[in-house]
Parts: C-alpha cells; sequence; structure tokens
C-alpha cells in the first residue's frame, strides 16, 4: 500500500493516506504514485455514471488504501447537496448565432460550489479524506494546521471546506491588494473557531514559497510536535486536491457521449486556464487513466512564464510579476509542473531534483530537447494579456449571449489562436470561476456603465445579461469582516505558530 513517493527520490514511500495527512515530500517533493496508468477506467460505460459513480471508480483507483466504505462516504458528503448543479460539474454547448465551422465548443461549468471557483470540487473533498487519515485508534494522535497560500481562490475554498472540522485548523495567506475586492472580503468575513486569515506584503509567489519553507522548518515542526500538532497544505501540491480534479474530466467526457457529441472512444481536445498546473495536470492523470484526450491546451495569462516553457523548453521565473484581472493565475512558480516532469521523464527523480534545485538557486533551468518533444505531444499552449482577455469576455458575449470571467476568458481567447486537432471530436474549455467573482472587471469588458461599489457591479451586470449572481457572493455586501491581519513575508512562520496555539488550544 506505500504507492506514493516524493518526485525527487525513492528513497522513502508512504500511502495515500499519510502523503495526503503530510502535504509535501520531506524533501520538498511532491507525492507521486508509480501505479498511476498501469490500471485504465473503462470509458465505455461512462454514459450511464453518475457524477458519484464516476468519483468512486477514479478515487479507489488513486488511493487505493481507503477502503470502498470510506470512498463512498467522503463523496457523498462532499458532492451530495453541497453543489448548486445535480451535474456538479455540468456541461454547457456554446450555441452561436449562426453555426460555427467544426462544431462549437463546450463549457464544462466548475463554478457551482459553495465559494464559486473550481477549487471547491477538490476542497469539499480534501477535509473528508483528510479526516480519515488518522492511525487506527479513535482518537488522532495529533491536531493538523492547514496551512494554505492563496491567489485568490484557494483561501475561500479551504475556508469553507475545514471551517470548523474536528482536529484541525486553517490558517490562510493571501497577497494584500492583489486579490479582487470580492474575493478578498469572501475571505476576511469568513466564520469558524479554527480559522486565520491574514494578508502579506508581497506576491502569491513570496507567499507560497514561504509556506513551503515553513513545512520544511524542523525546528518548528518539532516545537509544533510537543503541543501535538503537524502542519499540512490545502494547496494543489497535496495529492488528496489532485484527485478530486481527474474527476470532472471524465465526466465531462460522459456528458458528451449522453448529448450525442461524441461516441466512445472518440478523442476529445480540454483547454484550461493555469496557474499552479494543478488542474491541467488532473487532466494529465485523466488521459493516463485512460481518458481519450487528444491535447491539453494550457491557457495562460500574461504571467506567461508556462506558455515560453512549454515552446522552449526553459522555465525562467525571472521576469517582472504582473497583477491582473485574472488573479488566480498571476503565478510564476507553477508548482505541479513537477509532478509533470516525472511523469514524462519516465519517473526521473535526479533529473527531477536536478531541475528543482536549479529553479531554487538559479530561477532557471532547461529540459533536454527530448523531454521537450513529448511535453509538447500532450501539451498545447497559449496566453491573452488583459486587452485579449476583455475582448474574449466581450466576444463570448457577443456570440454566444454567455458571460465568462477573466479566468475562463483566458482559455476562451487561446481556443481561437490554438487550431483544433483533426483527430478531436469536440472541445471542451473548462470554466474555473463564476464571472461574479469578478464583477468590475466583467461589466467594464462589456461596455456597461460601472459603478464605484463592486456590488453594484454585480446588480449592473445581472441587469444586462440576465443572469443571476450567486446567493453567498450577493450576501458579503452585509457580512462582517472578521479578520485583518496583515504581515510581511519574514512573519508569516511565527503567525502560523501562533495561530496553531491559539486556535487549536492546549492539550
Ligand atoms: C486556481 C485558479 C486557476 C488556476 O488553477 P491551477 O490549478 O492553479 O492551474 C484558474 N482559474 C481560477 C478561477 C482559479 O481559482
Amino acid at each position: 500500500m506505500n504507492s506514493y513517493h516524493s518526485t525527487r527520490s525513492r528513497a522513502v514511500s508512504c500511502t495515500a493516506k499519510e502523503a495526503i495527512r503530510t502535504g509535501i515530500a520531506p524533501d520538498g517533493g511532491l507525492f507521486v504514485s508509480d501505479a498511476l496508468g498501469s490500471e485504465k477506467l473503462d470509458v465505455t460505460g461512462l454514459a450511464e455514471q453518475s457524477y458519484a459513480d464516476i468519483a468512486n471508480s477514479v478515487l479507489q483507483l488513486l488511493l487505493p488504501d481507503y477502503t470502498a466504505d470510506e470512498i463512498a462516504a467522503c463523496v457523498h458528503e462532499a458532492y451530495d447537496g453541497t453543489f448548486a448543479s445535480a451535474e456538479v460539474t455540468p456541461l454547457v454547448p456554446l450555441v452561436g448565432h449562426e453555426a460555427d465551422e467544426g462544431g462549437q465548443p463546450f463549457v464544462l461549468e466548475l463554478f457551482h460550489g459553495p465559494t464559486s471557483a473550481f477549487k471547491d470540487v477538490a476542497l469539499q473533498m480534501l477535509p473528508r479524506l483528510m479526516a480519515r487519515t488518522g492511525s487506527a485508534s479513535d482518537t488522532p494522535a495529533e491536531s493538523i494546521m492547514i496551512v494554505t497560500a492563496t491567489s485568490g481562490d484557494t483561501g475561500k475554498a479551504a475556508l469553507a471546506g475545514f471551517a470548523d472540522a474536528a482536529g484541525t485548523g486553517i490558517t490562510v495567506f493571501y497577497p494584500e491588494g492583489k486579490v479582487s475586492r470580492v474575493q478578498e472580503l469572501q475571505m476576511t468575513t469568513q466564520t469558524g473557531g479554527n480559522v486565520s486569515v491574514c494578508g502579506v506584503r508581497g506576491n502569491f509567489d513570496d507567499a507560497q514559497s514561504t509556506v513551503k519553507r515553513i513545512f520544511a522548518d524542523r525546528e518548528l515542526a518539532e516545537r509544533l510536535a510537543e503541543r501535538g500538532v503537524v502542519l499540512s497544505s490545502a494547496n494543489s501540491i497535496n495529492v488528496g486536491r489532485l484527485v478530486p480534479q481527474v474527476v470532472y474530466y471524465f465526466a465531462a467526457y460522459a456528458q458528451l457521449l449522453r448529448a450525442g457529441a461524441i461516441e466512445a472512444g472518440d478523442e476529445v481536445e480540454f483547454c484550461v486556464p493555469t496557474g499552479n498546473f494543478g488542474d491541467v495536470l488532473a487532466g494529465y492523470y485523466a488521459k493516463l487513466l485512460g481518458l481519450p484526450v487528444e491535447k491539453l491546451i494550457v491557457a495562460s495569462d500574461k504571467n506567461n512564464v508556462l506558455y515560453d516553457f512549454l515552446t522552449t523548453g526553459v522555465y525562467d521565473r525571472k521576469r517582472p510579476f504582473f497583477t491582473t484581472i485574472s488573479p488566480s493565475m498571476d503565478i510564476l512558480i507553477s508548482s505541479n509542473l513537477e509532478r509533470m516532469l516525472y511523469y514524462l521523464s519516465d519517473g526521473d527523480c535526479e533529473l527531477v531534483a536536478s531541475l528543482m534545485e536549479q529553479l531554487a538557486h538559479e530561477g532557471r533551468y532547461e529540459v533536454p530537447a527530448e523531454l521537450l518533444a513529448r511535453i509538447q505531444e500532450v501539451f498545447a499552449c497559449g496566453w491573452a494579456d488583459e486587452d485579449e482577455v476583455r475582448a474574449a469576455i466581450g466576444s463570448c458575449w457577443r456570440d454566444h449571449r454567455y458571460v465568462i470571467d477573466p479566468h475562463t476568458a483566458c482559455g476562451y481567447h487561446v481556443l481561437g489562436q490554438v487550431p483544433a486537432v483533426p483527430a478531436a471530436r469536440a472541445r471542451v474549455l473548462l470554466s474555473t470561476a463564476s464571472p461574479y467573482k469578478f464583477p468590475r472587471a466583467v461589466a467594464e469588458s462589456l461596455g456597461l456603465d460601472v459603478p464605484a461599489d463592486d456590488f453594484a457591479c454585480m446588480e449592473v451586470l445581472a441587469k444586462a445579461t440576465g443572469t443571476t449572481p450567486p446567493v453567498q457572493l450577493a450576501t458579503l455586501r452585509q457580512a462582517a469582516v472578521l479578520h485583518d491581519d496583515v504581515v510581511d513575508v519574514d512573519g508569516m512562520a511565527s503567525y502560523v505558530e501562533h495561530a496553531c496555539h491559539a486556535k487549536l488550544g492546549q492539550r
């Protein structure tokens, strides 16, 4: 059952439960399983399967030390009644005034969860998985403090998943002034006795790198262990977050089958707005599990470090950082790329360790030409600057009467740039957030009058498009702000230690 080990070494292995509980490998690598892809999921019967059916199969395959009953309970708790759609992740066709050539794309709406971003799909599941990682004895030996850096959406989705979870605390760091007003309010109004929310003076990469260092701090870990506390991660470096995302690629395929858009076995393409490479990596996992995916199209915003990497083989994070209207993709260090490099190099831990070492010390690495060629067989790419994002929001509305958020708009723009592979029977754009999380940018892009207040923007947007804001966003207007802490990057570690004392109590 010790199926997981680090991307950087096979020296130590562990179970899926241990990988989920600890979040990141002790050597700083990410947990991977060599069993991935050795067993395939059958796609012929997918059309008859519900989201929960598919989730059960995928999770059992990838998390083999959980019992079927444990998985079924997690799936039930995570998705039964928590999403505003019976499909959990509904697929909608983008219908045009006139039929375009080559068929119209579909949009996979991933934002119907409690916080209106795709991260809910994973973060409704992760706490349930984590709650079942305890040892065989009835009372878990330690409390867990979840420490998470967010570029805007992970924070709230993690807070919603972990608030008041037994034996667990959660601390969220967000880059102050670099998330949308609605995103910030979603976090700072979070209730729950076990939550801490703190702004950081810096950008997401600064916060995420510091969180990784906090996890690697042995002395801090020892001090916390004396108090019965371990740290863990809710970022997509945790396999417990990645695995639930594999499910919706299969669910999209099932819906394409049901719509008669494809036949079982047909190849499809997915276009994925990307920051930390977690969402699109889950698509690659789906491909390894047997889903007929012809290409995964990686869509970036102006922080196009992944576009440059996928076209040249050089990853270089020494470049200007742009704060854009798609804040959740404003990332220069894409953590999950490490797992992709692992699998596409046939599990070459030494290579991965040396590339990550170069990234940490020189801010740059280059992959061998042969590896780049293999990567390009699977991943296509494109990017959109802010003017293009705004234009994409406008043209998607004009051509399809469909409103998209700025992250989804990066993907929409890139779909227009990257020609469809002839072998692919359908193209699916992953929609990662509700447009109402970014009402100002969306209203501006549609050429509407934009009032000073974001909630007034929501009303303008609703009126002009005949859509309705999700109730959990509209009601933020009345919610009380409960968190106003702000620290420098240097203050994050002691903030975490203090939160462990304050929120997890004496033992
Ligand atoms: C997190 C996020 C992304 C990027 O997802 P990754 O898994 O980090 O690639 C894209 N869009 C939205 C709205 C997000 O919240």
